[in-house]
């Protein structure tokens, strides 16, 4: 769908009607690129080009980092652990992450962003929100969109998609519309519309939880969101009622901010079974800090101080903290200092329900906010 592309394109022709009335519409893009690392490994390998493969350790309990588009035929996904990936897809290629060429890569085209806007705030190495609204050189945000796209590919040999539109939550949604290598505007006016048709888990903020607590509501659409009350999504939904009640509207009023610091980067596990060996824990420790320090890498984020979290099955939950006088180098130190704190606190009776680890302590170098296990939870600062 290239949305509106008879109507000069633009995004600015007419004013949203749910739009505050003083509020001139912006220009906000968004841009992501096509199965990031596994097309940087087949640009870099070209055995691998045309066939499945996926990022990540085939073995134990490796888990898929990203998948080729082939590879996602059948049914591979990130996030799923390697042995599923296998059974799905037998002819998988499995290919060691390199972060650090990823990292190079997201630099040159973080570079490109930032000859139109100041405004580009990164979510992870192969997506920005971008905000053009100053930019005159083109007429449209769509012509930059893509430029960029053009540039981009130019540049890297790499692909991208692109969602145009007058905020967040719609310019992000959009550049999945049409993925890979493709755009998708969707104007102020046909906004609500566009909103309307879209099943509610395609919302960012909405996790498979919240997508089938909102089905057994009888809440699949955005149109069917939209029916619903302040009153009820409050009653439903809490804290992130406002963010519904907008969002179905179309409206999203977060600004694109360039200088996120990130605070804190974590992952906590609640386990079913009290722990009582130190070897258990350590091995569950071990998991966890593979979980941090992936995001660490994914997010070029490495903190200075290491805190540890226990909770007793008693529910006291002590931390324990170390700062070191660099940042942690390498997932194995992690789960070192991990261990360490861990030693403050065991051996004790009462066994342990809850491990988790967080990095801090990012100075000045990070660009995003805080993320903890549920970055979806977003609309907190909305
Ligand atoms: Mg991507």
């Amino acid at each position: 769908m290239l949305a509106d592309r008879r109507h000069n394109g633009t995004v600015t022709e007419t004013q949203p009607d749910t739009a505050p009335a003083d509020a001139p519409p912006r220009k906000i893009i968004h841009i992501d690129m096509d199965a990031f690392y596994a097309s940087v490994e087949q640009r870099d390998n070209p055995e691998l080009r045309g066939k499945p493969v996926a990022v990540g350790g085939s073995s134990g309990r490796g888990v898929v980092a990203a998948a080729s588009y082939e590879a996602r035929k059948f049914g591979v996904r990130s996030a799923m652990p390697s042995v599923t990936a296998k059974r799905r897809c037998p002819d998988l290629i499995f290919v060691r992450a390199r972060f650090d060429i990823y990292r190079a890569v997201s630099n040159q085209i973080r570079g490109i962003f930032k000859s139109y806007t100041e405004l580009v705030e990164p979510l992870s190495l192969d997506e920005a929100y971008l905000d053009v609204t100053a930019y005159r050189k083109l007429p449209t945000a769509t012509a930059i969109a893509e430029e960029i796209r053009t540039r981009v590919k130019d540049a890297t040999g790499l692909t991208c998609s692109a969602g145009v539109s007058y905020n967040k939550f719609l310019a992000k949604i959009a550049s999945d519309q049409n993925k890979p290598d493709g755009i998708c505007v969707v104007t102020p006016r046909q906004g609500p519309k566009f909103v309307a048709r879209l099943p509610v888990r395609r919302f960012h903020g909405v996790g498979p939880k919240t997508a089938e607590r909102m089905q057994r509501l009888g809440i699949e659409t955005g149109a069917d969101l939209r029916a619903q009350s302040q009153e009820f999504l409050q009653a439903h939904f809490g804290k992130s009622a406002n963010y519904y009640y907008r969002a179905a509207r179309g409206i999203d009023d977060r600004q694109v901010k360039p200088n996120r610091i990130r605070k804190s980067l974590g992952a906590e596990r609640t386990y079913g079974e009290d722990l009582h060996d130190r070897d258990a824990m350590v091995a569950k420790l071990e998991e966890i800090a593979d979980t941090v320090w992936q995001r660490a890498e994914k997010s070029e984020s490495y903190g200075r101080t290491v805190t540890l979290k226990l909770r007793y099955a008693d529910f006291e939950t002590p931390t324990r903290a170390r700062s070191l006088d660099h940042p942690v180098a390498s997932r194995n130190e992690l789960l070192a200092i991990g261990t360490e704190l861990l030693d403050t606190l065991i051996p004790d009776p009462r066994g342990v329900r809850l491990l988790g680890l967080t990095m801090s302590g990012f100075g000045e170098t990070g660009d995003t906010v805080d993320e903890q296990d549920q970055p979806a939870q977003l609309g907190l600062d909305i």
